[in-house]
């Protein structure tokens, strides 16, 4: 059945946006619709029991909605097979498994390219895999715009080049990068490319074979899914030259105490009883997501953001960051206000948004500002919240006394 689009009534279908507030922080994490939180109570409920071990029926029933819920991730990014489908806590355990285990393969002097923007997650599990190897870190700078400047980056890919690791879209400015130029140039010199799908997950069009990619981390929770779980995808080849970094049950073939060989992928990673319910409630998120059409919800959360960037420029005391085709996300900072005071006039009328460095402290440093306040946009915001969004800015600029 092809895609349903936005349908009118979506606000409704999450419990969580009831009452009379504008939520505008799905960057940081998604409202949950009814049909995942079904979904999980299910699970907890009457349809409990452990997966891959039992062999009563419970059990076997159990493990086969698991694995369909892999097979479901598989065929949402365009994987090439469920195998390459790897279950861990988020994104940012994802990255921690590349550079733990993949990372294990580098040699003092390689280099690790990353750029300005990048979250956290894709900041410290480098260095700290530097700091183990003797390996390098570099960073590629912004366009004017705030985003991924791919002709500096490229030619910074060099000879000893062993990965680039890069946002897919920036969860500050929500610049879209063009991950196809960037694979086949790092490829073209013997680099592989891991990139963060956070943001881009819940708002691009995903497809693994044409992105052309290596490795591609998920979470779960900005999937209009649950919290505790993400995806790491990783070619299947790539998966299976590396070691596991965590030991314990099911990643295993046989132990003895000599000697344990280890189960193929993506077993080989998933050490211990995994986030069933999880997995399961991430299965019922991407059900309702395909169900809309991930091309709709970008259609949808583009124009609100380019209605959002129209009004607020409008007032002449806000500057909005980032590229003016960004996807769904939307940073500003105000002269004279701190994002934390125009955060907190917000929330007294209603209106949800995130104020901080949002995880990124580096690209604050780049920006010039110590935080940025950012709007970002889900399935289920409509005009109604771009208007409640900007009357709050006239009222932080009447109670601060700028224009
Ligand atoms: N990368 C990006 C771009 C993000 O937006 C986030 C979440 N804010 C993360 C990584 C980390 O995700 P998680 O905390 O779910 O692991």
């Amino acid at each position: 059945m092809p895609p349903a689009g936005i349908r009118p009534n979506i606000r409704g279908e999450f419990p969580g946006l009831a009452g009379n507030w504008a939520y505008l922080d799905t960057a940081a994490t998604a409202q949950k619709p009814q049909a995942v939180i079904d979904a999980i109570a299910r699970c907890y409920g009457v349809d409990y029991a452990t997966v891959h071990r039992g062999v009563y029926e419970r059990s076997a029933t159990m493990t086969l909605r698991f694995e369909e819920a892999r097979a479901k991730v598989a065929r949402f990014i365009g994987a090439a097979s469920p195998d390459e489908i790897v279950f861990v806590r988020g994104a940012t355990e994802g990255i921690n498994l590349v550079a733990q285990s993949w990372g294990q393969r580098l040699q003092p002097g390689d280099r690790i390219l990353i750029s300005a923007l990048e979250h956290h997650s894709n900041i410290v599990p480098w260095q700290m895999l530097r700091d183990r190897t003797g390996a390098h870190l570099d960073v590629a700078p912004l366009t004017d715009d705030g985003r991924i400047d791919e002709d500096a980056l490229i030619a910074m890919i060099g000879p000893r080049t062993r990965m680039v690791a890069i946002a897919h879209v920036s969860n500050v400015l929500g610049g879209v990068a063009d991950v196809r130029r960037i694979a086949d140039a790092a490829h073209a010199m013997g680099a592989l490319v891991m990139v963060d799908g956070c943001q881009a997950g819940p708002r691009i069009v995903l497809d693994m074979a044409a992105l052309g990619a290596d490795f591609y981390v998920l979470s779960g929770h900005k999937l209009y899914g649950p919290t505790g779980i993400g995806v790491l995808w990783g070619r299947a080849e790539l998966l299976e030259s590396m070691p596991p970094w965590q030991g314990g049950g099911a990643m295993i073939e046989t132990v003895s105490f000599e000697r344990t060989t280890y189960a193929p992928p993506p077993g080989r990673f998933e050490a211990g009883t995994p986030h069933i319910e999880g997995v399961i409630g991430l299965g019922a998120a991407i059900d309702y997501i395909e169900a809309i059409g991930v091309a709709a919800i970008h259609a949808h959360e583009t124009a609100l953001l380019h209605e959002a960037r129209r009004q607020i420029g409008q007032l002449n005391s806000v500057r909005m960051l980032g590229p003016e085709s960004s996807a769904g996300i939307l940073s500003f900072v105000m002269e004279g206000v701190h994002p934390h005071d125009i955060g907190t006039i917000l929330d007294e009328a209603g209106v949800a948004v995130r104020a901080g460095h949002h995880c990124a402290q580096p690209l604050m440093q780049v920006l010039g500002v110590p935080a940025t306040a950012r709007a970002s946009f889900g399935v289920y915001n409509d005009m109604d919240d771009v208007s409640r969004l900007v009357r709050g800015l006239e009222r932080v600029t009447r109670i601060f006394g700028v224009k």
